[in-house]
């Protein structure tokens, strides 16, 4: 087995009185897909938060690469280099190009040459069906070419694992497609990811590992095939009848 990338330990988290984690613990390894599902309001962004460092935990360790992170001496900075979060609501810079975007964290924060940066983000641009729109803002774009450069953007620093919340919820349903196929094609190449999803067809081929979340508690985990067609927990069935 490959080793663990992200590992997340005992984590919990409450929101002043609301206890939104409840003690989680979950590995991510090297070229892996794990999707986490729930119900709305199970705690699923907050944890995707928790492990980028936008959002702090009460309680136990998120590591990356063996590397605790989630110590108060580790710079959040250097922990977000090392993952790469793309959200519901694509977030592009607006008034930056999308070549700017993209090149944005590696020159600024990394200190990638100039040139260096614009080759390999046109290059990944290609890539995602994004050649000839380096140049276009954002508001030019529809949410599926901006959600596909979120992608790239993320991508760009060559994190060491993607986050990804929900990336196709605030898109209409004929953009639902062309984002799949670039998270398929980040599978395809042996991205590491950690996603949240209400598209249960889309878990179902893409994980490797599919983890129930249910108030703030990962209740049931494993094979996707097995989860979506034997679930075991009584709260896992009622969330997957519900969807029928
Ligand atoms: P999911 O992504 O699974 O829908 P969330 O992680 O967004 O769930 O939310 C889990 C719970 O935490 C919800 O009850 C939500 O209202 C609450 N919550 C999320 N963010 C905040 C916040 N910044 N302040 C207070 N409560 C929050
Ligand atoms: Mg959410």
């Amino acid at each position: 087995m490959s080793r663990p990338v992200i590992e997340v330990r005992g984590v919990t988290k409450a929101y002043g009185e609301l206890p939104v984690l409840r003690g989680i613990d979950l590995e991510v390894r090297e070229h892996e897909a794990v999707a986490l599902i729930g119900a709305s309001g199970s705690g699923k962004s907050t944890l995707l938060r928790c492990i980028d460092l936008l959002d702090e935990i009460d309680d136990g360790d998120v590591l990356v690469d063996g590397e605790v992170i989630t110590d108060p001496a580790v710079q959040p900075h250097g922990v977000r280099k090392r993952l790469g979060m793309v959200f519901q609501a694509f977030n592009l810079f607006p008034h930056l190009t999308v070549l700017d975007n993209v090149t944005l964290a590696p020159r600024r924060a990394h200190g990638v040459p100039k040139a260096e940066a614009e080759t390999r983000a046109r290059e990944l641009l290609a890539r995602f069906g994004l050649a000839g729109r380096e140049e276009a803002y954002p508001d030019r774009l529809s949410g599926g070419q901006q959600q596909r450069v979120a992608i790239v953007r993320a991508l760009a620093p060559s994190p060491r694992a993607l986050l990804l919340d929900e990336v196709t919820s605030a898109l209409d349903p004929e953009l639902v497609g062309e984002v799949l196929e670039a998270v398929r094609e980040l599978k395809a190449e042996g991205i590491t990811m950690l996603i949240t999803t209400h598209e249960m067809g889309f878990a179902r081929e893409v994980a490797d590992e599919v983890c129930f979340l249910h108030e703030g508690l990962i209740v049931e985990r494993g094979d996707p095939e097995r989860i979506f067609t034997e679930p075991e927990h009584p709260e896992t069935r009622r969330f997957l009848r519900r969807l029928l």
